[in-house]
């Protein structure tokens, strides 16, 4: 091993280090683990003292920001029963996000409270707690309101032949994020990949402010690269096809020019009507098409007409956009598709 544990854990955020020593115990050497120990007690957290509470302390911004006050009740109704700090709760990760899983005991009072917490979370928004209307595909859940705030943030604003501006997120749930605007002036190398995945493609662009020499001579740190380094993804961006079109021709390769020129001639879908399909799938709807695949010649059989399959898929498409804000921001407003 060439780079020591207590190396490796210096450098890692305080969240990190308090998830690894309190959460995810289990996954770890137990080398590994004095080694974070002895990090957070050199970041002034002193292990030896930390009791139940100072445990439900620690953990609790692990939890998402809306599920702060329903988690202090779950503690509440924990610590009536007897619960002790060494009954770990665990937490799953998905999708990068971290989800409560439950608790490591056998005791039957504790797995009830946590059972009925589950649902509570299920329930509420991540961000702001709110027990309404809640959309559950997200992690966290969020409400119609938090969602708005997603979509924003992931709003590609402003274009033009001039630049663009974006919301720059943050890394960790300490730091707050900003909106930037950038100068296409100021960008030095593009690349612009297709990625293809196993719904459809997905077109990743990566912006660069400084020149392949300047690459060269110097040492790209996380931090460095937030300033100077700008990735966008089809899947994760709005606006994003909008955004390749304004990219100053003088700025690309020939090859480029004609990879750009190729992704932005979508066609038109016969389901949701916008122009979006690329390699035959539709980037608003998710449709194949053409819209008969071969899957689909089995259902011409109970459904009669290739008409008639268009619009039971036309239809589930329009619940579809009821049931979700992002789907219906992408049809109404995104304007990478007309
Ligand atoms: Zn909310
Ligand atoms: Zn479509």
């Amino acid at each position: 091993m060439s780079v020591s544990f207590s190396e490796v854990v210096k450098s890692q955020h305080i969240s990190t280090l308090i998830r690894t020593y309190f959460i995810e115990k289990s996954g770890y050497p137990i080398e590994y683990l004095n080694a974070v120990g002895e990090e957070l007690i050199n970041r002034g957290y002193d292990l030896k003292k930390y009791d139940e509470q100072e445990y439900i302390k620690l953990i609790s911004p692990v939890f998402h920001k809306g599920w702060q006050n329903e988690l202090y009740n779950m503690f509440k109704e924990l610590l009536e029963r007897g619960w002790a700090k060494e009954h770990t709760l665990i937490y799953g990760e998905s999708w990068g996000t971290f989800v409560f899983e439950g608790i490591l005991s056998e005791n039957e009072q504790f797995l009830e409270v946590v059972e009925k917490y589950k649902k509570i979370f299920e329930a509420s928004c991540g961000e702001c707690g709110y027990k309404g209307e809640i959309e559950g595909q997200y992690e966290p859940p969020l409400c119609q309101k938090c969602i708005v705030k997603v979509i924003e943030e992931k709003t590609i604003k402003n274009i033009s032949d001039i630049g663009f501006e974006y919301y720059d997120s943050p890394l960790y749930t300490d730091q707050i994020g900003k909106n930037v605007y950038v100068y296409w002036n100021d960008i030095k190398q593009i690349e612009i990949m297709e990625v293809y995945g196993e719904l459809h493609s997905e077109i990743k662009l990566n912006l660069k402010k400084y020149t392949k020499k300047e690459e060269e001579k110097i040492e790209v740190t996380m931090s460095f690269l937030g300033e100077y380094e700008i990735d966008f993804s089809s899947e994760y961006a709005y606006n994003f096809f909008e955004l390749i079109k304004h990219i100053p021709k003088n700025k690309l390769t020939k090859a480029q020019l004609i990879k750009i020129e190729k992704i932005l001639s979508f066609k038109r879908c016969s389901i949701c009507d916008k122009h979006a399909v690329l390699h035959d799938i539709c980037l608003v709807c998710s449709n194949e098409l053409p819209s008969i695949t071969i899957q689909d010649s089995y259902w011409l059989k109970s459904y009669g007409t290739i008409e008639n399959i268009i619009s039971k898929k036309k239809k589930e498409f329009n619940e579809n956009k009821n049931d979700r804000a992002e789907l219906r921001y992408k049809f109404e407003k995104d304007k990478s598709f007309v």
